[in-house]
């Protein structure tokens, strides 16, 4: 999607510098039967499908624009361990089974994520040098405090770091202190997702693209899978459309809070300014009510991020008038730099932050809701998927599947983060 409106239409930099590309299958490739049908062509979806053909199953994968047309190719690519919500809190909401469950699998997720990269040799500017997660204040850096002596309880390996080192990781004067994540890193997400998908087909998945799944059912024997052109069946079936999802299919009907994030990217900066910034490679985000993120890519230019729709009529132009005070705040040295690249995702979060697997019938799964955090997550989630709905085993999900996973003023609580996102950067440090 390109960025438009009153500042031009710059688009999203991840499609111009994805060096990965996959030829999708023919249509008349299409078998009547499969073992697993996939619906999206995401890190969820094509995970389960590169599993469930290494496991020697029949996959066709249906995705209805183009390979990471969702959030997993427009994400700002860091690679995190673990949730948004601090361990303790998870083990209070999922319980003493659960809770520590999802902790070690999603502690573990960059390490599946590199081996994957590694695995299938994926160019995907991958990077395992940390992030930072950077204090905006003083209130801020005791939340840090908070995350650091409850992960390392859990055995997360982060550090604790004070003003002077912020300053020297980051190249910015604007943080009190930052928590150093050394399991985590950064991508390029759309190579990533193609790269997935090009491993999953030599692995004897068939990726269709752009075909649209208009519903998919159960018959009481299997799965019908219905697209414009075509009907198959499917003995096991899994919906991975998270904030994507087209169509009303017959059992399913997603629900979340729908947050826009948007990019910022600059052109690519010169050496001396470029190693002044992040020179450890890290990948970096605040801890503001309206976040905001940074990183460099390969070529040098920095990404900012932050909550909000550029695209929007509400906050857009807010939104990038924000993006360039923000940029000359954090790194003065950046003061005027124009920005060559805009774009948007939307992010599907849950009322209360943690992913959900919904069991849409037997072997059927809908797994959505990752809250901002899914290159890991999903990447997790979607292997996991291949083993639970092809051999029928629960006790691979992350955690355990519900019937119903409904999230109550959806809407309006998206409106409320855009507002929020819209009225903070119209009036933040002017
Ligand atoms: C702007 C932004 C920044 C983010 N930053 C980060 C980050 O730095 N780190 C992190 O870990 N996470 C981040 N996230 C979250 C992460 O990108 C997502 O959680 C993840 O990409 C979700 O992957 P997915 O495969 O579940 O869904 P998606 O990648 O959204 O894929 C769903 C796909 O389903 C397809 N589809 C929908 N309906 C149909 C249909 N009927 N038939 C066929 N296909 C269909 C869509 O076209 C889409 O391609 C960010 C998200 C956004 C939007």
């Amino acid at each position: 999607m390109q960025a438009s409106g009153a500042f031009g239409s710059k688009g999203n930099l991840w499609q111009d510098t994805a060096v990965e590309r996959i030829t999708p299958d023919p249509l008349v490739a299409l078998p009547d039967q499969v073992d697993l049908a996939v619906v999206g062509g995401g890190f969820t979806g094509l995970c389960a499908a590169l599993e469930a053909a290494r496991m020697g199953a029949r996959v066709a994968l249906f995705e209805a624009t183009e390979i990471g047309h969702g959030g997993s190719g427009r994400n700002v690519g860091l690679v995190n361990a673990g949730l948004w919500l601090p361990p303790d809190e998870i083990i209070q909401k999922m319980g003493e089974e659960t809770g520590p469950k999802l902790i070690a699998a999603l502690g573990a997720a960059p390490d599946h994520v590199f081996s994957l990269i590694a695995r299938e040799k994926i160019a995907c500017e991958a990077r395992r040098d940390g992030t930072l997660h950077c204090a905006h204040n003083a209130s801020g850096f005791s939340d840090l405090q908070m995350r650091h002596r409850q992960g390392n309880r859990h055995g997360a390996p982060l550090q604790l770091l004070d003003g002077a080192e912020a300053r020297r990781r980051t190249g910015s004067d604007a943080f009190a202190g930052a928590l150093f994540d050394p399991r985590a890193g950064t991508i390029q997400p759309l190579s990533y997702a193609r790269g997935l998908a090009r491993a999953a087909q030599a692995a004897g998945a068939q990726i269709f693209v752009p075909i649209a799944v208009e519903d998919i059912r159960h018959d009481g024997t299997g799965w019908l899978v219905q697209t414009g052109q075509r009907a198959i069946k499917a003995k096991a079936t899994l919906i991975a459309t998270n904030a994507y999802h087209l169509a009303a299919f017959s059992g399913y009907r997603p629900s979340f809070i729908p947050v826009y994030y948007s990019q910022f990217a600059t052109t690519p900066l010169p050496e001396d300014l470029r190693s002044s910034i992040l020179s450890g490679g890290e990948g970096a985000w605040d801890t503001a009510l309206v976040m905001s993120s940074f990183r460099m890519d390969a070529a040098g230019r920095l990404i900012l991020g932050a909550i909000g729709n550029v695209e929007g009529r509400l906050g857009g132009n807010s939104h990038h008038a924000w993006a360039a005070r923000k940029l000359a705040q954090t790194f003065p040295q950046l003061a005027g730099q124009g920005f060559s690249h805009i774009w948007q995702g939307r992010i599907a979060m849950t009322g209360d932050h943690i992913p959900k697997v919904r069991q849409i019938g037997p072997n059927g799964a809908a797994v959505f809701g990752y809250s901002g955090r899914g290159i890991g997550p999903g990447s997790v989630f979607g292997t996991a998927a291949a083993r639970a709905l092809l051999e029928g085993d629960q006790s691979a999900w992350p955690l355990p599947p519900v019937d119903h996973a409904p999230t109550r003023w959806a809407r309006l609580r998206g409106a409320y983060y855009e507002i929020g996102a819209a009225l903070g950067h119209a009036t933040q440090n002017r």
